[in-house]
């Protein structure tokens, strides 16, 4: 029997091989080795997988055989490794971040107690949603409005700075996260997306169409600093900004106020403030 078959064969939840398999050389031990950390790799077991994978290493760097074909094997075991948790970072629609990715990243930013940037300057939250997109979708279809998703993430995207990310938080509504931002930075970052999308050549999709979005931009400082109310309280802000008209970005500087051309509008409504 092969490797492959041996662990097969195994009870469920042995992932330990190296104590079922009978003694054999160190390529025959590699291989069982290499297999588990495909299994595994396939569970998203990653962490147990690359141990599996550097045991492998191990053996066949200290035993009698060095066989291309099996370095070749562990290579192209590390590539769809990377490739498959790339892939479940990912949102299928847009290729964007998804949600997972967004809460574990961003709770290990603000939780990263030696980041100087944090301390000092902080870190910005926008979140972003589209305005009136139901009636895109109720007059194109649900299709069309997946194509409208997929610029949109592109615009969103070549707004960012290097170290920022964009992560579609659920449905049509999207979070960037702007790490060693101070407010007015994030402010005028969040502008220019949301100019980028009011200019977008969307008639390329159909001569009538329009698409513009709504923003609310949060900022904290120091650490550690809470993901709940950071999102909180940008939530709270996009929805300032669709009451005062939709295709503005609200942030709060002493109180709530709207960027660009949207700053002279009347009527906006001041939320309580969630964070600290
Ligand atoms: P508002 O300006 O207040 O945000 O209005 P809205 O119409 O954008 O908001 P509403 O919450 O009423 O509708 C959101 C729509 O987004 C409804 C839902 O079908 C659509 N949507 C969510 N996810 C997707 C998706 O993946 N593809 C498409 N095509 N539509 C989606
Ligand atoms: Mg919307
Ligand atoms: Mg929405």
């Amino acid at each position: 029997m092969d490797a492959v078959g041996m662990i097969r064969t195994l009870p469920e939840g042995r992932d330990s091989l190296v104590d079922t398999a009978p003694p054999e050389s160190p390529r025959a031990r590699a291989a069982l080795h290499t297999a588990a950390a495909e299994r595994l790799a396939q569970q998203h077991q990653w962490q147990q997988a690359y141990m599996h994978l550097q045991a492998a290493v191990e053996l066949l760097r200290g035993g009698e055989t060095h066989g291309v074909g099996t370095h070749d094997e562990l290579d192209r075991l590390r590539r769809e490794h990377a490739e498959a948790r790339e892939q479940s970072r990912r949102d299928s629609l847009t290729a964007t971040y998804n949600r997972r990715y967004l809460d574990e990243r961003l709770a290990a930013l603000l939780g990263d107690l030696d980041d100087a940037a944090l301390r000092t300057i902080g870190i910005c939250v926008a979140l972003v949603d589209i305005d009136h997109f139901k009636l895109v979708n109720d007059t194109h279809g649900h299709l069309f409005g997946d194509r409208v998703l997929q610029r949109m993430v592109a615009e969103l995207d070549a707004s960012l700075p290097d170290d920022g990310f964009c992560a579609r938080y659920g449905g049509e509504e999207f979070a960037l996260v702007l790490p060693g931002r101070a407010l007015s930075a994030a402010v005028e970052i969040c502008e220019t997306a949301r100019e980028r999308i009011a200019h977008h050549p969307w008639s390329e999709l159909h001569p009538e169409l329009r698409v513009t979005v709504s923003i609310g931009v949060a900022h904290a400082v120091g650490v550690p600093t809470e993901v709940e109310p950071l999102i909180g309280e940008a939530d709270m802000l996009l929805y300032t900004a669709k009451e005062a008209g939709r295709n503005a970005v609200a942030y709060r500087a002493g109180h709530v106020r709207l960027a660009g051309p949207a700053s002279g509008r009347r009527a906006i409504r001041q939320p309580v403030r969630t964070t600290g």
